[in-house]
C-alpha cells in the first residue's frame, strides 16, 4: 500500500495545517498568564501532577515582564517572543499560546481581559488556551462564546490535558478527574464550535503498547481537532523523579519511543492534526531520558522508521461506531 503523505510528512502536521490554511509558516508564542491549577493550589491537591515541574509544564514561556499591577504582561511577552524568533522565522503572524498551568482557572474578568488583549493584536491570528477539563465553568464558557462572536476571523482553540484513560495511571499521575469530566468538557467546547487539542503522554509507568493504543482509540471517538503526543520526561524536583531514582520504573529508549509513536500515529484518525510529537521539557531540569533533547534526531528517526515500514497516520485507523462529529 502506498504511504499517504501530508506535504513531505506521513502524518498531518500542524505546519501542514497552517500552510494549507494561511499559506505561510505560523509561529506559536508560548505565554504565561499567571494562573495556577487546582492540583497545585490545594483545591484538589497541593503537589501537582506527578510529572509536572513547579513551572507548570511551561518553562519555555517567555520570561515574565509584569504590568503596573504586578501581573504577567502578556502583550510584552508576545513582543519578546516575536523578537526572539525574528531572525529564523519569516512569517508575520502567530498563535498566542497560553501554556503553563490552567489558563481558564482564575478570576474570569482578569482572564477575559487577557484573551481579548491577545486576540485584538493584529499579529495574533489565533489563541490557544491550555487548561484542565475540570476548569471550564459556565462563566468561562460564556467568555469563550463571546470571543468566538467578537473575533470570528481568528482561531480559538482549547487544549486539554488528558494524558491517559487508564484508571491506575490516572491515580498515579494525580490527575484528579475522571474520564467522564473530559468527555463533558469536549462536548461543551464542541457545542460552542471550539476546536479541542488533547494532550497524551507516551511512556507512563505501567503503560505499554496496548494501553497507549486504547487511549488513542478513545481520543478518536471525539473527532477532536488536534493531539499533542509527548514522551514522558522525568524532571528534577518532581515525585516522578523520586520514583525514577528508586528504580520504580524505567524510561523509554529512543527506539521504543519511535516504535510506539509510529504505532500510535497509525491508529490515529487521519483528520486529527499533530501538534507535537516529542516534548518540550526544560533541559536544565531534565533527568531522563536524555536522548530526548535532540528533537531533530528523533523526528528524523521517526520519519525513517515510518518510511521503512510504510507507516502513515491512520493506516490502522477504523472509524469508531459511536462517532461524535462537531
Ligand atoms: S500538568 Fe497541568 S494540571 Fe498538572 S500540575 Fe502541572 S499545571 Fe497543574
Amino acid at each position: 500500500m502506498e504511504q499517504r503523505r501530508w506535504g513531505d510528512k506521513p502524518y498531518y502536521s500542524l505546519d501542514h495545517y497552517f500552510k494549507s490554511i494561511y499559506g505561510e509558516k505560523i509561529y506559536k508564542a508560548a505565554l504565561h498568564a499567571g494562573c495556577t491549577c487546582p492540583v497545585r493550589d490545594g483545591t484538589l491537591d497541593d503537589k501537582g501532577c506527578i510529572f509536572c515541574s513547579a513551572g507548570g509544564s511551561g518553562e519555555f514561556a517567555a520570561a515574565l515582564p509584569l504590568t503596573a499591577e504586578g501581573r504577567p504582561d502578556v502583550e510584552a511577552q508576545l513582543d519578546m517572543a516575536m523578537r526572539r524568533v525574528a531572525d529564523k522565522f519569516h512569517g508575520s503572524h502567530c498563535i498566542a499560546y497560553l501554556q503553563p498551568y490552567s489558563n481558564t482557572y482564575g478570576d474570569t474578568a482578569y482572564l477575559r481581559n487577557i484573551y481579548i488583549s491577545l486576540l485584538s493584536d493584529p499579529r495574533v491570528i489565533g489563541l490557544s488556551i491550555a487548561t484542565r477539563p475540570d476548569c471550564l465553568p459556565q462563566d468561562i464558557l460564556s467568555v469563550l462564546q463571546e470571543l468566538k462572536e467578537r473575533f470570528p476571523e481568528k482561531s480559538l482553540w482549547v487544549e486539554l490535558g488528558l494524558q491517559t484513560i487508564h484508571p491506575a495511571s490516572v491515580r498515579y499521575i494525580r490527575r484528579h478527574y475522571d474520564n467522564s469530566v473530559f468527555e463533558e468538557a469536549v462536548h461543551k467546547l464542541k457545542d460552542l464550535g471550539i476546536p479541542v487539542i488533547v494532550h497524551c503522554i507516551i511512556g507512563l509507568p505501567g503503560e505499554g503498547r496496548e494501553q497507549l493504543y486504547s487511549t488513542i482509540e478513545y481520543i478518536n471517538t471525539f473527532n477532536v481537532f488536534g493531539i499533542k503526543l509527548q514522551l514522558l520526561h522525568v524532571l528534577e524536583g518532581t515525585d516522578l523523579a523520586a520514583d525514577y531514582d528508586a528504580r520504580a520504573f524505567e524510561v523509554l529508549t529512543a527506539d521504543e519511543y519511535i516504535s510506539l509513536l509510529s504505532g500510535a500515529l497509525e491508529r490515529l484518525s487521519p483528520d486529527i492534526v499533530i501538534h507535537r510529537l516529542t516534548g518540550d521539557g526544560p533541559r536544565n531540569l531534565l533527568i531522563a531520558p536524555l536522548w530526548s533533547t535532540d528533537k531533530k534526531n528523533i523526528l528524523n528517526r521517526l520519519h525513517a522508521h515510518m518510511e521503512s515500514t510504510g507507516a502513515y497516520q491512520g493506516r490502522r485507523y477504523t472509524a469508531p461506531s459511536g462517532f461524535t462529529t462537531i
